[in-house]
């Protein structure tokens, strides 16, 4: 198991830099190419990359931040675009689906929003969601 997958639990990354300070940076990209979406074909051009900055999740008191480096795709059998897919992170949201599950569950446990906020570093209008 590599670094990342280590601190992120997500396979698949190269992760290329760590800052720890206040809370702790990561940037990444994929480790591999995958193949096609949609005709499984491996002959992938990448087209352009794209930065995503999620949230990820913590590391005892200090917020985990992920600054991937996503691929855009192109296809050279059918001709169709897609970007990459990280497992664990839902495409178009800005945190992963481990920091809604945390965010949900120290929610459900009674701690008030205000506390949230401070630990994870969101806004209460997350919690509307
Ligand atoms: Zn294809």
């Amino acid at each position: 198991m590599s670094l990342a997958s280590r601190i992120l639990g997500i396979p698949g990354l190269e992760v290329e830099r760590v800052d720890w300070n206040t809370k702790i940076d990561v940037w990444a990209k994929p480790n591999k190419r995958p193949s096609c979406l949609y005709c499984g074909c491996r002959h992938l051009r990448i087209k352009a990359t794209e930065k995503r900055t999620v949230k990820h999740s913590r590391q005892g008191n200090r917020v985990v931040m992920l600054h991937l480096k996503a691929p855009t795709y192109h296809c050279q059998a059918c001709s169709r675009y897609f970007c990459h897919r990280f497992t664990g992170i839902w495409p178009r949201l800005r945190a992963s689906g481990d920091n809604h599950l945390e965010v949900f569950e120290t929610h459900d446990g009674g701690v008030t929003q205000n506390k949230l906020s401070n630990t994870h570093n969101i806004i209460p209008a997350m919690f509307e969601r």
